[in-house]
Parts: C-alpha cells; structure tokens; sequence
C-alpha cells in the first residue's frame, strides 16, 4: 500500500468504514478552515471522560460528514472505536506530526532508549476493516462504538454487544483486534546496550485529544491577553480576523516587553 501523502492544506479526508445513515455510509469529511477551528475548540469540555471529549473534538474539527453539515458531537459518538482511532491519527498526522519519539527502558538493564515511529508507515499499514454480518443473528459480529463504550461496564460487555454469543473465543477477539489496529500502536526495538528487546505503546487518539487542548488553552490565552489590555468581550475578540487578532498580540508583547525594560532601567 502507498505512503499516506505528506501533510498538506488539504481539507477532505475519507473514514475507512464511516456512518450508517438511513441505508447510506457516509465516509466523506471536510475539515473546518483554521480560523473557524480556532474558535470552535474553544468549546470543547477537554475535563470530560476521555470519548466524550474525543467526540467533541471531532465535532470542532469536522465541518462536514457526508451531506452532514456541522455534524454534532453525537454523530461522532457513534463512529466505530476503529475510525475514531484512525481518524485522530489522520489528524494528528494532517496537522504536522509525521513522527513520534517515545522513550522506552529496557527491562533487563535499565538503559533509557527511544523508539521511533513514523505516522506515515502506521496508517499506510493499519487501515481498519469493516467486519461482515453473519447470516444468523447468533454469527453477528459488529465494531465497537464509543456509545457501546458508555453502557459497557466491563470488556466482557462490550465484547457481548459486539459478538453475542461468540463473545470471548480467541478468534473474535483476534478479528476485533484485527480491525482496529490503530487502537494502541506497539512499537518494538533492541536494547542497544544488552540486546534485548524493548517495547512501547503508544495512544494516538490520546496523543492528538491532547494537542488539540494544548491549542484550545493557548488561542483562550490570546483571547485573555486580548480582553485585558483591549477591554473587548470575547464575542468581539472571536470575532476578529485571524491576522488582526495576530497583529493586536504583537503589540500587545511588545508593549509588555517595553514596560519590562522600562522598569528595568529605573529600578
Ligand atoms: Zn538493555
């Protein structure tokens, strides 16, 4: 299969298995402008459990689903676990992440290493797949969801909704794994001192949840910064063009940077 293309302002991306909805798979997206982005993170409950969170992110990052248009937190909630996973990959590699470093320590010597993984490889190689429905009811086998997640008190229950009966057998477990291979990608290596192997696991839909808070707090920073020297309300500061908001930032650091050195000067 061929590399994913590097990151680029491309707006579309195309879930693996997508939405069912009402008889039609709906696969297609269209991300949101940077600038609408900017300003609908800022809603996102980053305090909240981890897949609700993660479906609220989607919902300020996805403009468009299908003929959705601004597809709400709910309708990502009932994505399949897989296409959540390979779509924060996606997004985490669009946005400019096209390798992890992960450090790792060798169990037999304690040497600190770091294993690499390129984002590239990983979803050009772990695309998931959309499990067939047996014919008998007692042969259903579906995707986990992050609603089935919700009324899941144990794995052996969302394994039960998945699977029915068959629920448990090393082959289901082995087929549902098989298709979300985006879930915890594991990274192996060797220990350059001892030799013996290391390994890694990495979270991807934890990894870009995270970044896209990092930015939610830094762009409400501006906003704050913004709201202190300028007396504006938020609805006037998110109402600003991107480049002005920009342009009233600088001054407002290089105004505190003069202030610094003028103080500096008289102490
Ligand atoms: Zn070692």
């Amino acid at each position: 299969m061929p590399l994913p293309s590097p990151p680029r302002p491309d707006s579309r991306l195309r879930l693996p298995i997508g939405l069912h909805e009402k008889g039609r798979r709906l696969r297609d997206l269209e991300l949101r402008s940077d600038e609408d982005l900017r300003v609908q993170r800022t809603a996102v409950d980053f305090l909240a459990p981890r897949e609700q969170a993660l479906s609220s992110a989607f919902a300020a990052r996805i403009a468009a689903l299908g003929p959705l248009r601004n597809p709400d937190a709910a309708i990502f909630h009932r994505l399949a676990l897989a296409d959540r996973h390979w779509l924060a990959a996606s997004l985490l590699f669009r946005e400019g992440t096209t390798a992890l470093q992960v450090p790792a320590s060798c169990r037999k010597c304690g040497q600190i290493l770091e294993l690499e993984l390129s984002l590239a490889e990983a979803l050009a190689k772990a695309e998931p797949i959309l499990l067939r429905r047996g014919r008998k009811r007692s042969g259903m086998l579906r995707l986990p969801t992050a609603a089935d997640l919700d009324v899941a008190r144990t794995a052996e229950d969302l394994a039960r909704l998945c699977a029915g009966s068959r629920a448990g057998t090393p082959a289901i477990e082995a087929r549902l794994q098989q298709a979300d291979p985006l879930c915890v990608v594991e990274l192996n290596g060797r220990c350059c001192v001892c030799g013996s192997s290391v390994n890694a696991r990495i979270d991807l839909a934890g990894l870009w949840l995270g970044s896209q808070q990092r930015l939610a707090e830094d762009f409400l920073h501006s906003v704050h910064t913004l709201a202190q020297a300028y007396h504006w309300s938020e609805r006037e500061i998110l109402s600003l063009p991107d480049p002005r908001r920009r342009a009233y930032l600088r001054l407002c650091r290089t105004e505190t940077a003069e202030f610094g050195l003028e103080q500096h000067v008289y102490e």
